[in-house]
């Protein structure tokens, strides 16, 4: 298979913020992480295309997505609205995230998984 850009397989499909030829100089942590999954083949691109965007997914595993994922994500300070302190009900996470917590809940990774990519 040809490298693909993580753009075209986590951000394009799963992340609203993403918008073509918009230039970004720093990647979410989310993105990261599934295309080092994806790297390392622990889980394939075809997995990551059956994910599915589940706001309630996120939430439920916010607590693990966050200790391992977003505390390393140069948007968590400021310009991450799904952490913010005060987040309005339906601000959706990054693309990446989305497809972490859909791969959780479907036990195709785990809490370690997403722990090693730090
Ligand atoms: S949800 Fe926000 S802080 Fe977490 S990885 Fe995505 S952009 Fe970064």
């Amino acid at each position: 298979m040809t490298k693909k850009d993580f753009k075209d397989y986590i951000c394009r499909p799963f992340c609203m913020f993403y918008k073509d030829g918009q230039k970004e100089e720093m990647a979410c942590q989310g993105a990261l992480v599934v295309e080092s999954l994806v790297g390392q083949r622990r889980i394939s691109i075809e997995q990551v295309y059956l994910s599915i965007k589940d706001y309630q997914l996120c939430l439920k595993h916010k607590d693990t997505l966050t200790r391992y994922v977003c505390r390393q994500c140069p948007f968590m300070k400021e310009d991450c609205d799904f952490q913010s302190t005060s987040p309005s009900h339906d601000l959706e996470p990054c693309g990446g995230y989305m497809v972490l917590a859909c791969l959780i809940e479907n036990r195709v990774i785990d809490t370690r998984d997403v722990d090693n990519q730090k």
